[in-house]
């Protein structure tokens, strides 16, 4: 584990600061005082003057940039004279002030700030699974807190499993498709290797990778030149999206708005017009008015989705939507209803637009997908096989083919 504690300020800062660096080295975290990538950073703050306090502000956003994930503990000078300023910053985690440096490390103890950090990625025994498709962990925990769900607090914090780790049971397990899981996959960090990274590192794989389920925030220009330089990547994007309105996105403490979303999708049908968008949407949020929900009718069609998972509203105990009264039962069962109904189309209208295509399918026991989700059947098809395939007519939950060739 990496702490990052970086000072601001007079010789009197570098010396306490010098001591906390010290103490977190005797708790085993490798110590740096310059900003890059860590797992806890502690920001020793000045306020001789008022550019010492600003740059000190700053100092938590930078800290953000490298790992978003992180806890950022503040103390000195600028957390003393005006401790508000720091609380109400995202990704804060505590704010000490300047008299009680002495109890950093303690009060870091207490409040279970180490245990955090150092819940490090569970490695586990590469699980048994078949040559055709191989899920491998990445990723455990979830630091987003929306605001109907409960894994942050079962499962913990983010944390990534080493990139070096991944590859390797990428490279040993032989499957022909490889597909990266975790809770956030779009979180993935080790050090400077992201998500985006991890897939050029696993380029040299010779087999397909697809991705878990994102959040669309991971979907940029870098990224999608990442995916596309990799060259093995399905062009498959699980984005949760869970509502089509603004406003229910925000009472659900998801960090984007309609629009964001689709903007989303739009740039990923630049780098891959053939994409499979497939998603999550929860019927019936506590707020959800009936206006809401036609947004999220509404929705399907402008994102292009190739499938949709909907579900209604579950309250868990111990939540913030758990809090709110729940919509009655026979008014999520209706929206359910409209819900898968307008979420067939959709997913008939994908599968349609690639009758009369040939795609590569690879096979497992009862029909197989393509590189864009599409479920093949076809005949003479075999687990385990990878053929170049002709999509000809609509079948059950997707297409029935015509093998061309089998490829290998
Ligand atoms: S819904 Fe997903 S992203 Fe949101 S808190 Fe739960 S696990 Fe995290």
């Amino acid at each position: 584990m990496k702490a990052c504690v970086f000072t601001l300020g007079c010789k009197m800062n570098e010396v306490e600061s010098a001591s906390l660096m010290r103490g977190l080295e005797e708790r085993g975290y490798e110590v740096t005082d310059e900003l890059g990538y860590a797992d806890l950073y502690l920001l020793n703050t000045c306020a001789v003057t008022a550019e010492a306090e600003r740059k000190s502000r700053q100092a938590v956003a930078r800290m953000r940039k490298f790992n978003p994930a992180a806890p950022v503990v503040v103390c000195g000078c600028a957390s003393e004279q005006n401790a508000e300023a720091f609380l109400g910053k995202e990704g804060v985690t505590l704010v000490l002030g300047a008299q009680n440096k002495s109890k950093v490390l303690s009060v870091l103890e207490e409040r279970g700030i180490f245990r955090e950090t150092e819940r490090s990625f569970c490695e586990l025994p590469q699980p048994k699974q078949t040559k055709t498709r191989a899920f491998l962990r990445i990723q455990d925990g979830c630091d987003r807190f929306c605001s109907y769900c409960l894994i942050p607090y079962l499962r913990g914090r983010t944390r990534s499993r080493r990139a070096e780790s991944v590859l390797s049971e990428a490279k040993s397990c032989g499957a022909k498709e490889i597909v990266l899981t975790g809770i956030d996959v779009s979180s993935y960090r080790d050090g400077e290797v992201g998500l985006g990274e991890l897939l050029l590192l696993l380029k040299e794989v010779p087999a397909r990778v697809r991705l878990g389920s994102l959040e669309e925030g991971i979907v940029d220009e870098k990224f999608l030149k990442q995916m596309k330089e990799a060259g093995n990547v399905a062009p498959h994007f699980h984005l949760s999206l869970q509502s089509g309105s603004s406003a229910v996105l925000k009472a659900m403490n998801r960090r984007y708005t309609r629009e964001e979303y689709l903007a989303c999708c739009t740039k990923i049908y630049e780098y891959f017009p053939d994409a499979a968008i497939t998603t999550d949407i929860i019927v019936g949020f506590p707020t959800e008015t009936e206006e809401n929900f036609r947004e999220s009718l509404s929705i399907l069609g402008k994102a292009g989705f190739a499938r949709v998972h909907c579900f209604p509203f579950s309250s868990r105990p111990g939540t913030a939507a758990a809090k709110k009264p729940d919509l009655p039962a026979a008014v999520k069962r209706e929206r359910m209803a409209r819900l898968s109904e307008a979420a067939k189309r959709a997913e008939t209208a994908y599968v349609s637009r690639f009758l009369g295509t040939e795609r590569t399918v690879l096979f497992e026991e009862d029909g197989g997908y393509t590189e864009n989700y599409i479920r093949v059947y076809a005949d003479g098809a075999k687990e385990g096989m990878l053929a170049r395939v002709k999509l000809i007519k609509l079948y059950r939950d997707g297409a029935f083919a015509e093998i061309m060739e089998e490829i290998e």
